[in-house]
């Protein structure tokens, strides 16, 4: 067997020096010291050997393993450095080099900040909830009792118990309503989350809460807000639309509909052939969810807003699937 090692030893070492390519040397590692190699072939047949002369030979097969991967690393290497002298190979040395990315605002957070702005131009304050929220804020203070069919329309995660993940950012109204009086003037924005997954969907998407309670605020008011800030979003000359519509906790509601930032109202895929998308749901608050928390009816009016800013990007942005917002693809991130 030793013989055998010794043969096998020298073989391989004359064929490595021969080689010509890298294929080649790769082709005479398997040949080898591969799985099915000759030299683990022999290794398998020591079995057969008596206790005496098993460790003994044992270890020059290793002797011949090591020698043979050595032959095969420096083979390699002084393959790698031959072609850098290789005149046939060209390396243009006036190419750049590899261009450093600097990091940039993703698209959500552009259109987050923009959001917040306009409406602290306007007055508005900041308010914020947390995200683990009680059933309580999310559905029943907003006037969406245990068996309220407009419960399913949120797909909802629930933790435990009373506890969910918010589906929307309306349960800060009620918490904010609840610890201060009136006159109230905030928007929310933040995290939510449902279960849905597909091209307008994710189950993490961020939305933007408003609310202005006070003396005397009409549906006015409401459409005077909401006008300028989608005037400041979109520009000046984007036709708006109010139409009626309901939520549980608003009365009466709208939504708000601005022409198709595609076709300009002609018409296209987007917005279905209709010139107009889907751009945000309001209303004036339901006395039902003043009485909650503890704000008379009689006395004080007051209208609420909320939108989904992921939407409002892409409708601003012109993108078309909600998803490339949260795969961190570099190419589609830097263009912003
Ligand atoms: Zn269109």
């Amino acid at each position: 067997m030793i013989e055998r090692l010794e043969a096998l030893r020298q073989k391989a070492l004359s064929e490595i020096k021969a080689a010509k390519d890298l294929d080649v040397v790769e082709l005479i590692r398997v040949k080898y010291v591969g799985r099915k190699g000759e030299l683990t072939s022999i290794l398998r047949d020591m079995g057969s050997l008596s206790a005496k002369e098993r460790p003994k030979v044992g270890k020059i097969a290793n002797d011949v393993k090591l020698a043979l991967i050595n032959a095969i690393e420096k083979k390699i290497e002084s393959h790698k450095k031959s072609l850098l002298k290789d005149d046939n190979i060209l390396i243009d040395y006036t190419l750049p080099g590899r261009r450093d990315f600097s990091g940039k605002k993703h698209p959500i957070t552009l259109v987050y900040n923009e959001i917040v702005e306009i409406f602290l131009g306007m007055g508005f304050e900041l308010a914020e909830g947390p995200e683990i929220e009680l059933d309580y804020y999310n559905f029943e203070a907003l006037n969406m009792p245990k068996h309220h069919p407009a419960r399913d329309m949120q797909d909802t995660f629930y933790v435990e118990n009373d506890w969910l993940l918010r589906t929307q950012t309306s349960p800060v109204q009620i918490r904010v309503m609840e610890s201060q009086s009136p006159p109230v003037k905030v928007i929310a924005p933040g995290k939510v989350y449902r279960r849905d997954y597909d091209v307008s969907h994710s189950p993490m998407f961020h939305q933007v809460e408003g609310l202005m309670v006070g003396d005397d605020i009409s549906m006015a008011d409401l459409k005077g807000v909401l006008t300028l800030f989608l005037h400041r979003m979109y520009g000046e000359d984007v036709d708006l639309k109010f139409r009626p519509s309901f939520f549980p906790f608003t009365e009466p509601s709208a939504e708000v509909d601005i022409q198709c930032v595609i076709c300009k109202g002609k018409g296209c895929r987007l917005c279905s052939w209709t010139g107009w998308l889907e751009i945000l749901g309001a209303g004036m608050v339901d006395p039902n969810v003043f009485k909650m928390v503890g704000y008379d009816p009689e006395k004080v009016t007051g209208f609420a807003f909320g939108m989904g800013i992921e939407r409002i990007a892409m409708l601003k942005f012109g993108i078309d699937d909600i998803r490339l917002f949260f795969e961190n693809d570099i190419r589609f991130l830097d263009q912003f």
